[in-house]
């Protein structure tokens, strides 16, 4: 299949209201733009260097999302025109792009990351350090930060039923923070790669981050 109908069939699976973002990472320019020649304008990277080198090159209206574990001293590449950064995982994290983003007059859309796995390996913060962020206020001292709503992995299992427990509680979670009515445009739940992206828009998913069903394999 080729890019733009491996897209068509991906969007025909999905709700209409859910977001579909194309991750590139590792893929060419030339397999971008044949994505954005086919319409497709969200797509995902997840280092620093490599999306800065494919923003240089690209149309300025692509949509980029930052979906990798983002360290606090690279933020400054890409504070001046990311678009959603979906793993914002610390404090520190939160405390740096806020500043950047002050800086260029900016207010940058961030997704919090909450830890669902059970693997060490996933950022992420936990629940009730999130919790106490929102509840206790401590939200507010990031003027420059717009809180669009969660992101979160699965782990990475066939156990379907594992993957649909964590998704749901994702989803409890960022219907618990929206209900507080704090945020007003807290509203995206960032979750479903390639292999659970169906269970996790089965769980209220409504942006979900798809490379290798569309792109082909990395190697
Ligand atoms: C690579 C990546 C994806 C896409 O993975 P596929 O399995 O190729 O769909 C989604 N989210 C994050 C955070 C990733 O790093």
């Amino acid at each position: 299949m080729s890019i733009s109908e491996s897209i068509e069939s991906v969007k025909r699976s999905l709700p209409p209201s859910v977001t579909l973002i194309a991750v590139s990472k590792t893929k060419t320019t030339s397999a971008i733009m044949e994505a954005y020649n086919f319409g497709q304008r969200d797509f995902g990277e997840n280092k620093v260097q490599e999306l800065s080198e494919k923003y240089a090159l690209l149309p300025k209206d692509i949509r980029w999302h930052f979906i990798g574990h983002l360290q606090s001293n690279k933020v400054k590449y890409i504070s001046p025109f990311i678009y959603l950064i979906h793993s914002v995982d610390s404090i520190k994290l939160l405390n740096e792009i806020n500043k950047r983003a002050e800086s260029e007059g900016r207010v940058i859309n961030c997704l919090l990351q909450l830890s669902i796995a059970d693997e060490e390996s996933k950022f992420g913060f936990n629940d009730s350090e999130l919790w106490d962020l929102f509840e206790k206020g401590r939200f507010k001292d990031f003027k420059h930060i717009n809180y669009r709503g969660l992101m979160g992995m699965a782990t990475n299992t066939d156990d379907m039923k594992k993957v649909g427990s964590e998704f749901s509680h994702l989803n409890t979670f960022f219907q618990k923070i929206k209900s507080l009515d704090i945020l007003p445009e807290f509203n995206i739940l960032s979750m479903g790669m390639t292999n659970d992206y169906q269970t996790a828009v089965h769980h209220g998913s409504n942006m979900v981050r798809i490379g290798s069903l569309i792109f082909g394999e990395r190697n």
